[in-house]
């Protein structure tokens, strides 16, 4: 508990403006719902949390990603503003560690889905201006400029082939990459196709990370990273931060909710054929027969296993935390929620990491990273010049 509370402990996505908007409650009041509330940050000894303005691909059918994204960051600002005690705005590495000293938390906003710019790079500069210091450059749909690695869990068995329609990044999307680069908007491949890894790493001046995604060797589905990834992505200079969701964790989740999920497939086309003529009905029974798909969590020790893993493989920077709190159902058994993160420093110290590694896990190896990105930045020439105005409908 000395070390956890004199560290500083980052976690780089918390999707917590995404359960404010389905069921409101005051973050300053420990509630016994979802993951995340001032009272549980304070007892997991968090220095700064990430929140996610996510932006549902569905916007990118029915137009309005931008302003789903202003809203998330306007409420995002008014959590801070509503909690002045416990919570300060930052944009920087220097303003997480300010926090620490001041005794407060530090939240940030990172945009996850790219396709909240709509394919603007004026709009991504004026994220920048808002305080957005990273962004996902997909969610689970591919947009324009990016491919997606697609919905793993989704009703229908995962394909990726369905969200693979510009092979990896287009040259709009190269150029998006480097304007983030320019602006210091941290790049994040966590949900992104396997060659949009790959494109972005080759193509960005900066490290880019993997904002919450765990790894491929230990639990073999999508979202995860491969050990390839890993060291690609660690030797860029970045993190992969891993998720603490049971899916994310451990084989024996994944392997029964697959099976789950095709045991039900039947009903799933049966569904589909009686409500054929009213969608609303049909979504709302295949909702319910996905949420009917049991499987076992993982254990708590299965996260430490992830990260001594990133650690071997990226390099002895490369991991840290992005629990994907409350965007997830199935936090391992044990680490329910954010108050339960000194766990994980105990566990750590327990297998023989030095302080200085535990630190690194529970937030510095971030810092550096985000040191790395921004020297990058300012290594770019400014420009001045108008960035390309969209042309209206
Ligand atoms: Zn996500």
């Amino acid at each position: 508990m000395r070390l956890h509370r004199s560290a500083i402990v980052i976690d780089t996505h918390e999707d917590v403006p995404e359960e404010l908007q389905k069921k409101w409650l005051d973050l300053g009041v420990r509630a016994t719902t979802g993951h995340v509330d001032v009272p549980r940050w304070r007892e997991g000894g968090l220095t700064g949390a990430f929140l996610a303005a996510y932006v549902s691909g569905e916007f990118a059918k029915t137009g309005g990603a931008a302003m789903k994204a202003l809203e998330f960051i306007d409420l995002i600002h008014r959590l801070v503003e509503a909690h002045p005690a416990d919570l300060v705005f930052a944009d920087s590495c220097a303003g997480i560690r300010q926090a620490k000293k001041d005794g407060k938390i530090a939240v940030l906003v990172g945009i996850e889905g790219g396709h909240a710019i709509e394919d603007s790079l004026g709009a991504l500069s004026a994220y920048q201006r808002l305080g957005v210091r990273y962004m996902t450059l997909t969610h689970t749909n591919s947009n324009h400029w990016a491919d997606s690695s697609g919905s793993f869990f989704g009703v229908d068995p995962y394909d990726p082939k369905k969200t693979i329609i510009h092979d990896g990044l287009t040259e709009h999307g190269r150029e998006v990459v480097l304007e983030m680069n320019r602006l210091g908007i941290l790049v994040d491949v966590s949900h992104v196709s396997d060659k949009t890894i790959a494109d972005a790493i080759a193509v960005s001046k900066a490290p880019v990370f993997a904002s919450h995604s765990s790894c491929r060797a230990l639990a073999d589905m999508p979202r995860n990273v491969t050990d390839d990834q890993i060291r690609a992505i660690g030797k860029s200079g970045g993190v992969v931060m891993v998720n603490f969701s049971s899916l994310f964790l451990d084989s024996k989740s994944i392997d029964a909710y697959v099976a789950a999920k095709k045991a039900l497939q039947p009903r799933v086309a049966a569904a589909r054929e009686q409500w054929n003529d009213d969608p609303a009905k049909r979504d709302a029974e295949i909702a319910k027969l996905l949420a009917s798909v049991h499987y076992p969590d993982a254990d708590w020790t299965r996260v430490v296993d992830h990260i001594e893993h990133v650690l071997r493989v990226g390099g002895p920077q490369a991991a840290g935390l992005g629990s994907d709190f409350d965007g997830i159902e199935d936090p391992p058994t044990g680490l329910e929620d954010v108050s339960k993160l000194p766990k994980l420093t105990e566990e750590l110290l327990r297998r023989g990491h030095s302080e200085g590694e535990v630190r690194g896990v529970l937030g510095e190896n971030f810092l550096r990273f985000w040191e790395r990105a921004d020297a990058a930045r300012k290594a770019m020439p400014p420009s001045s010049e108008p960035l390309p105005f969209s042309k209206p409908n």
